[in-house]
Order: structure tokens, then sequence, then C-alpha cells
């Protein structure tokens, strides 16, 4: 086993083995391009080392072998006293994990070489900046000094200067420094700074090491879903210096613009200076365009060598480059990020220039990216003043006044304004709140905070952790930078796309993409957005690639018709609840309340003709295509006054002597049906078992419907659902009835309606017993939303709000189970369920209807367990068509 391989060794496959910085590293080392030469030790070599806690024993003298030959390609030794050879000791995983692993530059100097460092450079303020640097970054990083004891030596010999930057501290200033850190050193760590050049290197390799397992790496992995043991490795490369001088310098660059895909020159550059000054912002950069007249010649070869990267990944590529006194070197690239819209643009500029081919190009953009351009953004050429920047937490565009209580966003939506929930960080409490605003701002918190998770849980807009505003809930009002206060009231905007908050209202256009799915712009046109254009191709080629059919959760006709202009094959989940609210809530109340066979008869009669003509709509909207009509679900009391509003009201008529006779017989049901866990009582299949006439009211309204459509000349197609089953006898007897009413409906039209009916599975046990289930159930749909909470036993309600911030934040996962399919615990019931059906019956259809249906990650599951259809809300819809096809091709 070889645990080094210089950068003429490896390649960019190997990131495995050599990380993501090494592969290509070595890959542009092969392609010929100046990089600077070194070498990497691999990522079993740290494996070894974290299992072992000691690097391999070959290890030491395979480094001294590359390290031998690196000193004689650059004729000069590390740390060598005269003409020191200093190199970069530097992270690098397979997956980039930005900041959280280390980085020592400089390795070599000492108190010696340094001088070296300055005969060779011929600058000695240079050398004893770069050896001050060293001991800088190897006692912070290395010997686990507080980086803030540096900083503040930095900045005491700054003021005893009067100097506003480190620029302002001659050599002298710099040498004095170099000692007060050796003292830092020595007392904080207890040993001296070492002076042997390898001594240095090698403990540099080892801290890299460790920081793999440092505790924000840790946490970072687990949220990440970055696998724990696949170890770092290091890179030791020759240094080269941006800061020798004018002539030198360090830059960033895209091959193309990682906003819009455009091809262009873009990039920033810092002449005479070393990367992490332009990291820390230090002085302006200047535009890369500019470099064209600061230094030609470097210039003509950067672009030349971005044409040879671009061509050579097939991709944007991003780059990092430094030009020591005229000569231009590469010091890293890979390949780029870039916005959701400029991901569609590239991938299909990339399949016009021959690149790529369109089953890559699908492999390019992902059903995130897609969700992203579907949301409504601010018009970007409205002058609006951005008074702060957050962390996009949950995507859109909002306005509304600002409010900070609960109280006041729920009082205030209600007389009808539209307001933004400002809080410096929300929790349950805020609940109630956080539903009646348009979005939520929060100056504390990242991305797993109360706010983000329970925002992007309800779709809603949130920018949390803006952290320059201060918010004041108790005199209600927040202050942004420059001392603007917003009271309560005052109109402000927040983007949760890119999280920067606006005050007041920017005005809002819908996304072009949304348009097109719409049919309100055509891809075709003249002059179609160049966005609508790249979805528009990528979607059909995924329809053409994928095996998955995609369908809606949908109970109306308007939903039916949206989710069909969006390419909804038919509807997957029609929620027949929903059909008696409103109005027809007091048929319900009457069917309830029933105490005579005869009451409930008139209810439901009352009831039917009102279901049919839902039916019929419905069927129409999407004619020729499956409809799934799931009876009733939910339990009984979701239609009933709540109780405690109910029983004020009867105690108030009571005093006053009025009638209330109907409301007492309301409450006394009320009381009836009230119910510990009412998720888990009467709900679902249980309801049409033990009331007589509902779930049979249910199936005639949807025979006769299917009857008039087919006589009307369409082509309907409705299925019947049947929720919530835990045993095969419950699917049978209700099976038997909802058949007698079918042949009576058929026997009275004359016509020859197809009802095929099917299950819900959604509880374990129908999950274990799908092979039996199968005997009586033409299709299952799984309902992981339910299914999600009694695998877990979380309650689907409340976790979001209560709990899962923590299980979050410990990584426990990394995204909420109701939201991305539990592939081991959920998802291992959903496969064995499939195989077991199908073993019953080899042409039972399979869908799903949970939340899960729309979810990117999600989706790929269900292909690979072999499912029919997702089923999702008629906005996700696109994006399950792309998942799909990515799933597939
Ligand atoms: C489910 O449980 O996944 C489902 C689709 O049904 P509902 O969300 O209506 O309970
Ligand atoms: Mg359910």
């Amino acid at each position: 086993q070889k645990f080094v391989y210089d950068f003429t060794e490896g390649n960019k496959d190997l990131k495995d083995l050599l990380g993501g910085k090494g592969a290509n590293l070595a890959e542009m080392t092969n392609l010929g391009l100046p990089v600077p030469p070194g070498f990497t030790i691999t990522t079993d070599a740290c494996k070894v080392y974290l299992d072992s806690g000691s690097e391999p024993p070959e290890l030491r003298d395979e480094v001294s072998a590359h390290l031998d030959a690196l000193e004689q390609r650059m004729g000069k030794k590390l740390g060598q006293s005269d003409n020191p050879l200093l190199v970069s000791v530097r992270s690098g995983a397979k997956f980039s994990m930005p900041g959280m692993m280390d980085t020592v530059l400089n390795i070599g100097l000492s108190d010696t070489s340094v001088d070296g460092l300055a005969a060779q450079a011929g600058d000695e303020r240079f050398a004893w900046d770069s050896y001050r640097r060293l001991i800088q970054m190897f006692g912070k990083t290395v010997l686990g000094v507080d980086g803030d004891l540096f900083e503040e030596a930095l900045e005491e010999a700054k003021r005893a200067k009067g100097a506003s930057t480190d620029l302002g501290l001659d050599a002298a200033d710099l040498r004095s420094l170099v000692d007060a850190f050796k003292q830092i050193v020595l007392k904080e760590a207890g040993r001296e700074f070492p002076q042997e050049p390898r001594e240095q290197m090698d403990l540099a390799v080892r801290a890299v090491f460790d920081s793999w397992n440092g505790e924000r790496a840790k946490l970072y992995r687990r949220q990440e879903r970055i696998p724990h043991d696949l170890g770092t490795a290091v890179n030791i490369c020759s240094m080269v210096f941006g800061n020798l001088g004018p002539d030198s310098g360090t830059g960033v660059a895209f091959t193309r613009d990682p906003a819009s895909g455009h091809q262009g020159v873009y990039g920033d550059y810092l002449q005479n200076a070393q990367g992490e000054d332009v990291v820390a912002g230090i002085r302006n950069t200047v535009p890369l365009a500019d470099l064209e007249k600061i230094d030609k010649a470097s210039y003509d070869q950067l672009m030349q060598i971005m044409e040879t990267l671009e061509t050579h990944y097939k991709d944007l590529c991003d780059i990092e480059f430094t030009i020591e006194r005229g000569k231009l070197w590469m010091l890293q690239t890979r390949v780029g990020k870039r916005t959701a819209a400029a991901a569609f643009r590239i991938a299909t500029q990339l399949v016009d220039q021959g690149l790529i081919d369109e089953a890559e190009a699908l492999q390019r953009v992902n059903g995130a990216q897609l969700a992203q351009l579907m949301f409504p953004r601010f018009d970007e050429s409205a002058q609006a003043e951005q008074v702060g920047r957050g962390i996009a937490a949950s995507p859109g565009a909002a306005v509304g006044k600002a409010v900070f209580d609960s109280y006041t966003a729920v009082k205030w939506s209600r007389s009808g304004e539209k307001v933004i929930l400002i809080r410096r960080e929300t929790n349950p409490d805020d609940l109630n709140g956080m539903i009646a605003a348009e979005g939520i701002l929060t100056s504390r918190g990242g991305k797993t905070s109360h706010a983000a998770v329970v925002a992007r849980g309800m779709g809603k807009t949130c920018v949390c952790g803006a952290e320059e505003l201060e918010v004041d809930t108790k005199r209600r009002r927040m202050t942004v930078p420059g001392g603007t206060v917003v009271e309560e009231g005052d109109v402000v905007s927040i983007d949760g796309s890119t999280g920067k908050v606006y005050l007041g209202e920017v005005p809002v256009v819908p996304s072009p993409v949304v348009e097109y799915f719409e049919g309100r712009m055509h891809a075709g046109a003249d002059d179609a957005d160049e966005l609508v254009k790249a979805v528009h191709r990528i979607m059909a080629y995924a329809d053409r690639v994928r095996r998955l059919r995609v369908r809606a959760n949908a109970d109306n006709a308007e939903d039916a018709a949206r989710a069909r202009r969006f390419g909804a094959q038919g509807i997957g989940l029609c929620r027949t609840e929903h059909m008696f609210l409103g109005e027809r809530r007091e048929l319900v109340e009457r069917l309830i309340l029933a105490d005579t066979d005869d009451e409930r008869a008139s209810a439901l009669e009352a009831l039917l003709p009102l279901q049919r003509q839902d039916f019929v709509d419905l069927f129409e909207a999407m004619d020729g295509l499956p409809v799934t009509v799931r009876l009733l679900d939910p339990p009984l009391h979701e239609f009933l006054p709540d109780i405690t509003d109910l029983s004020v009201r009867v105690a108030l008529a009571e005093s006053r002597h009025e009638d209330h006779e109907n409301d007492l017989r309301l409450l006394q049901a009320v009381h009836r049906l009230h119910e510990q866990n009412p998720m888990l009582g009467l709900r679902g299949v249980r309801l049409g078992l033990v009331i007589p006439g509902l779930f049979t009211m249910q199936v005639r309204a949807i025979a006769e419907a299917a009857a008039q459509r087919l006589g009307a000349g369409g082509d309907p197609r409705a299925e019947i659902m049947i929720p919530l089953v835990g045993t095969v006898q419950e699917l049978e007897i209700v099976r038997d009835q909802a058949e007698q009413v079918i042949a009576e409906v058929q026997q009275a039209s004359g016509t020859d309606i197809k009802l095929p009916l099917g299950t819900m599975i959604e509880l374990p046990r129908a999950a274990l017993t799908a092979g039996q289930i199968a005997e009586a159930a033409e299709f299952f749909s799984f309902g992981t939303n339910d299914l999600t909470q009694t695998v877990w036993g979380f309650s689907r309600d409340d976790v979001e709000a209560s709990f899962f911030t923590a299980y979050l934040e410990k990584g426990i996962f990394g995204v909420s189970p109701f939201e991305t399919i539990d592939r081991d615990g959920v998802g291992s019931l959903v496969r064995a369920a499939a195989e077991a059906g199908r073993a019953t019956r080899p042409d039972l259809k399979l869908g799903v209807c949970g939340e899960h249906g729309g979810d990117p990650e999600s989706v790929h599951f269900f292909h690979e367990v072999g499912l029919d259809y997702v089923s999702c809300s008629p906005f996700r819809i696109p994006v399950a068509r792309l998942e799909a096809g990515r799933a597939a091709s």
C-alpha cells in the first residue's frame, strides 16, 4: 500500500484517496498546467492514524522520499538556511468542508532560514512577515494556542507604531512581533516553537489528520451526511508568494459567471497579497479583467488555462491562482458552485457546445434548484434599500408590516394585514404568529434554528440570523445598521432565497419558470427567457427517460387543472375531507348527531348530490387520467366546533336562559367523540366500519359521477382508496359493500363503470401484512406521512415545532423524516411491502401520496424500490418529474 502520491501520479478520479484538492492538483499537473510541485498524503494514511492513534510506520520514509524528490526538483532544501524551500500543508477531504479543517503555510521558516528567505527574495520585511504568519498559524492550529492572543499582539504592535494596517509595520517591527509570538507559544503551549523544518511539517500533517475529528467538523458531517470514516488527505505543496511586490498577487476566477452561466471573464484579483488576505478582505480586490492591464502575459496565460480546464472538466470550474513576480501558478481548481438559474443554463450551453450529452445535462441540475426557480422573487430592477443580510433559511419573497410578537401577528393578519414576524429567535410559543405571517425574520440562529426548521416545514419564507439587525421585542422595534429604526407597522421585505432584508415594499415578480409551466410563457417564442428555454429542454429530456409517473394531490377542479398544466398524469390523492368543510359542515354535524337511522340517512342523502358534483368536476378536469379518491379519513371531531368555544357558548346561553338545545347536543357529541390520541383513534377505515352508510354514500357519489361523465362522452378513470387500513379484514368488509353499490349504480345507469379499489399503506401493520392485504386491493398507495408518524412514534403535527431543532442540532438526522423519507426505517417497510404485495398480485399498482412524493431524494428512493408513480402537491410536480428523470438516467 502506497501512502504518498506525487502530484504527477494522481488524477481527478482519485478523490476518495487523494481528496478533492489533491486529485485536482494532480489532474492540473498532468495537463501540463503550472502547479507548484508537491505531493499528497492519502486518506488511507489518515484512516490508519485515526484508527490506531499513530501514523502508519511506512509513512515517514515515504514522505522523506517524496520530499527528497521535491527538493531535488526545486534545487533547494526544506528550511535550508541560505536558500530555503517552504511548503504549505493543506487539508483536502473528498467532500469540501468549508472552513472546517486546517491549513498551515510557510512551513520551513526558522530563526536561521528567515534570513535565507530575505536574501532569496531581496525583501527583509516579506521574510519576517512570512515567519510571523507561520508562528501564528502553527501556534493556533497545530499547538492549539488561542488565536486571539496573536491578534492582540499584532494590534498592540500596530498601535505602538501608529499603523492602521499591518502594511505599516516594517521588518524590525515584525522581527519583534516574531519574538512576542514565540513567547506566546512558549507560555500557552508549554514548548518552544519548533525550529526543525521536518518536525514542523510532521506536526502540521498530524494536526490536519486530527482536525478531521474536530467538533465542528463532526457536526458538519452529521448534518451534511458525509460519512465519518472517509478521513482527509494532506497536500504538501511548495510555496509560491503573491506578496513579493506589485508584480505579484493572488486571485480567484470562474470559467463562466456562476450567477448567470454566461461565458466571460469573472473573478477578482488582489495585487501584492497572499490568499488569506483576499478572504480576510483587508484590501479591496479589482475585477479580474483589470489583470490584463497589470500583467498582460499572465492574464493571457490564465485565459488559456481557463479554456483548457473547462474543456477538460466539461463544466464550470473555479480557480485559485497566484502570480509570483510575473509567473503564474495554479493553486486549486474544482467544479464550481453556481446559482440554480446558472445550473440550468450551463447544462444546456454545454450540450450545445458538444461537451456533454443530454443525459449528463440532466445530472447537472436538480429538483432543489428547480424548486428555487419556482418561487416568486423581488423585482431586480426595483430600487430597494437593503439594510441587512441573514441566512437564506426558507425561500420566497415576502413583504409585510413589521410585527414583533406572535399575538400582534395573529391579530393584524386576521384584520387582513400582511405581516412579517420579527424576533430575535423563535420558540414554540411563536407558532401561531409564524402561521399568520407572510415571512419570518430573526437576528439569531442558523439553518437549523427553530425559525428555520419550522418555516421550511410550512413552506414559509424565512431569513434567520441577520445579526446586524438589533431586534428589541420589548419596545417593538428593530434598529438597522446606520441607526434607522423600524417600528411596528413599518413595511419590510425579506428574500428567503438570498437572505437579504429590505426596508419598504419591494415589488414581487412571478417566476418566469412558473409562467412557463402555467402555459403563459412559451419556450419556443423568439423572445423567451433564456432560463425558460433551458428548463424546457431539460424537462423534456427528463420526461423522455423517467419510469415513474407523476400524479398530483388535489381535491378540487382548479388544483387538478393546474396540476395537469404542470404535467400531472392523474390524481394520486383526492382528500375528500376537504369537501366537507364550509357550508357543508352543518350537514356533517347532522350526520354526527343523528340518533336514528332515518336522521342519518337523510343527512347522507343531502350530502350525496354535493359530493357527486365535486367528483363530476374533478373527473372532467382530469378526463382520461386516473383519479384516486380517498374515502373520509380524519377524526370526526375535526368537523365539530372547538370544545372550549362551544362550552362557553352553552354556559352563556344557560345563564341567559336562552334556547341552546342544539349546542348542548353538539357539546355532548364533542365530549363523546373526544379522544386522547385522535390520530390513532376513530378515523380512516374505522369510520367507514362504524358509521353506517358513510363510505357507501361516498362510493355511490363516485360511481354516479363516473356514470354521468361516461354518459356525457367523457373518459373518467376513478379509483377508490381506503385509508388507514391495518388488516385485510377491514378492507374486505368495505370492499364487499362498495362492490354492491357499484353494481347498483351500473344497473341503474346502464353503464359499465370500472372502479378499481385499493388501499393506503400507512400503518406498520399494513406494511408488515402487505401480502395479505394485496388479496383485497388492486393498488397500494403509501401514505408516508402517517407511516413516518407511526413508525417513529413522532406526532406529525407537533414535532417540528418542539424537539426537532434539538435533533437536527445533535445531528441525529440531517433533515426531518417527514420531509425526506427515512430509507433505513420507513423506507425498508415500503420496500418490503411493495415486494410482498407484488408477490401476491403481480399487477398490483404501487404509488406514494405522502409529502415525500415531491421530495427530490425520496423520489430517487421510490424509483429504486420500483413504485409506479409518486403523487405530490401540484406545485411540486415539475420537481418530481425532473427527479424521476434523474433517477432513471
Ligand atoms: C399520508 O398519511 O401520507 C397521507 C397521504 O395521508 P394524510 O396526509 O392525509 O394523512
Ligand atoms: Mg394519512
